[in-house]
């Protein structure tokens, strides 16, 4: 019991969206860099972590009709650059819902799903997709 406890922390740890922000330029990046491509050395030991609200805005979309494999159960899907509220700009899987329900401009905010399953070793893989925010 206090093992399975333990994991699941470090599981829910795993799965907030933490991007790196730059603490000369303060500018927010997503996923996290060393260093800043702006300030370069500047910027070195000055990045930090920062937890991103994972809300965003829907820039531009692509209905993808033809997925690898791993995806097959779940196609066509909707692929989408997303600009988040936090600063960074994205690519990301947008699910539970229609191709018709997404425009340019929709809100959207990140939630974490099993994106692929191993069926040898049963290790699960865990990212982040967005959903429309209601
Ligand atoms: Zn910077």
């Amino acid at each position: 019991m206090g093992e399975l406890s333990r994991m699941w922390r470090e599981t829910d740890h795993r799965y907030r969206m933490v991007g790196e922000k730059c603490g000369n330029c303060g500018k927010v990046y997503f996923p996290p860099r060393d260093i800043c491509p702006t300030c370069h050395r500047d910027s070195i030991g000055k990045m930090n972590n920062v937890e991103m609200s994972g809300n965003g805005v829907v820039v531009s979309f692509t209905i993808v009709h033809d997925a690898p494999p791993a995806f097959s159960r779940q196609r066509p899907y909707i692929l989408a650059i997303i600009k988040l509220d936090d600063g960074p700009t994205l690519t990301g899987q947008i699910v539970d819902t229609t191709p018709s329900e997404i425009d340019i401009g929709t809100r959207v905010r990140s939630v974490f799903r099993k994106i692929s399953e191993d069926g040898h070793s049963g290790v699960i893989h865990y990212g982040y997709k967005f959903v429309k925010d209601q």
